[in-house]
């Protein structure tokens, strides 16, 4: 690590243009975890210069999705639309230099070019048609009230940056179009605000994904400028679906929201978007273990990770498990009852804390407790090709035997139905897979003692007369 760098510091600068996803879920993680790591700042800057696209006025979504996760920010958050007077100055340094210059030419008049271009094949790119218009003209344009663009002049140098998986990186700018600072409306870019919020912020490390690694050539091309050092980057790999295509809003649990209102645990999410992309010997860790583990020397450089919701639900259903009965069954109540309201006004939160310890490890999300739940408050009509389908009418005596048979409690009753069936020398498969249809509804689910446990023993008679 470069000795000049006195504090690490970090930042996480979402755009408010849309909820948070997995994608940047996993920007925010990482770079609190980096600056946990080196007992450094974690910075909070809304990047919300586009305003006519902003669905999140302020980020409050982003701060409380941010502090739902466990990583709220130790510093800010700063708001890019409060900091124009600083851009400003950037850009009058820039101006007074003669490194930008200003553009008339209208959206539709540089469409048109890169056609051109495209049609002959050639990159397509800014043609800096700007740069040739005399001081006569530009006074004109200006007198005239046309709208324009400052754009920077890039020179034809190699920039070379410090990427922490892929080293250092090296990019030819002449491949590059002189970038825009401003927009018509005078409001400042995300490359141009980004860069002098990073260099004003004193960011150590900027972590972003690697579909910003083009944007960081050219703002080398800026830092260079102001003689400034350039941070240390991290161009992560993009999170991709299972079928290798970028992650999007078409995929289950990209939104955090949905996977919220799922039943996600903020520290499983947490706990899977640290895991992924590299190999652990004990997978389930909180953040402590996260910070102590997460090695970002030797960090993945692939172009891509696979988010993979099955290892998700799986790391979910650990973290259930960890919570304590009493903060469970608080998060399943409201669930619940949202779920079957009718049902579910005659029971009360102790006994509803009673229904959950015999199942709670069957639970992936939190939301599986609506289903798995819901034969408890309504008998199930099974479907009798449901019940032929496992043999029924080879056990009908057997069941009508033991449905009268003397016991006490519900255990009591399916444990001498069960042992009745071993003596008969009956295959069990069968006649628990019944016993189920004709409790829950399904032929699988949960174990014979949970439903022993879960449903009151002249329930139980009655539910099995379907198998008489
Ligand atoms: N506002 C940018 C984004 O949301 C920030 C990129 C960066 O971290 O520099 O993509």
């Amino acid at each position: 690590m470069d000795s000049e760098i006195k504090k690490i510091r970090t930042r996480f600068a979402p755009s408010p243009t849309g909820w948070m996803h997995l994608g940047n879920v996993r920007i925010a993680l990482l770079n609190a975890l980096f600056a946990k790591q080196h007992k450094g700042d974690f910075v909070l800057r809304i990047e919300d210069t586009d305003a006519s696209r902003d669905v999140d006025p302020g980020g409050v979504q982003i701060m409380k999705d941010l502090a739902w996760l466990g990583l709220t920010p130790t510093e800010g958050p700063y708001y890019q639309l409060q900091r124009t007077e600083l851009y400003q100055k950037y850009l009058e340094d820039l101006i007074k230099r003669e490194l930008v210059y200003r553009c008339f030419e209208t959206a539709e008049e540089l469409e048109i070019t890169r056609q051109r271009q495209i049609a002959r094949g050639l990159p397509p790119r800014y043609d800096q048609a700007a740069l040739k218009l005399s001081k006569t003209e530009i006074d004109a344009l200006l007198a005239a009230g046309k709208p324009f663009v400052w754009r920077f002049k890039l020179p034809q140098t190699t920039v070379v940056i410090k990427d922490l998986s892929h080293g250092d990186v090296s990019f030819d700018l002449s491949n590059f179009s002189d970038f825009t600072l401003t927009r018509q409306d005078g409001s400042f870019t995300f490359i141009f605000a980004n860069f002098v919020d990073d260099v004003d912020m004193k960011i150590s490390h900027v972590i972003r994904g690697g579909d910003h690694l083009t944007n960081t050539a050219v703002q080398a091309a800026l830092y260079n400028a102001f003689s400034a050092p350039l941070p240390i980057f991290y161009h992560t790999p993009l999170l991709c679906n299972t079928e290798g295509k970028k992650l999007s809003k078409r995929d289950f649990g990209f939104s955090l929201d949905e996977l919220r209102q799922a039943g996600f645990l903020p520290e499983a999410i947490c706990n899977y978007l640290g895991l992924i992309g590299a190999s652990f010997k004990e997978e389930i860790m909180d953040m402590n273990a996260l910070v102590q583990n997460i090695s970002f020397e030797h960090i993945s450089s692939a172009s891509q990770v696979r988010y993979d919701v099955e290892k998700l639900r799986w790391i979910n259903q650990k973290w259930i498990t960890k919570l304590p009965s009493l903060e469970l069954t608080k998060q399943l109540y409201p669930l619940m009852q949202a779920a079957h309201p009718a049902l579910f006004e005659k029971i009360t939160p102790e006994q509803f804390m009673q229904l959950v310890e015999p199942i709670k490890t069957e639970l992936t999300t939190l939301k599986d407790i609506t289903s798995l739940l819901h034969f408890v408050f309504e008998a199930p009509h099974p479907a009798p090709e449901l019940l032929q389908l496992h043999h029924v009418q080879e056990h009908t005596m057997f069941f009508k035997s033991i449905v009268s048979h003397p016991a006490t409690n519900a255990p009591e009753f399916l444990e001498l139905l069960k042992q009745k069936a071993r003596e008969e020398k009956r295959p069990l498969k069968d006649v628990l897979a019944l016993l189920r249809i004709a409790l829950t509804g399904a032929p699988t689910g949960l174990g014979i003692s949970e439903l022993g446990a879960l449903l009151e023993l002249h329930e139980i008679r009655k539910r099995m007369e379907c198998l008489i």
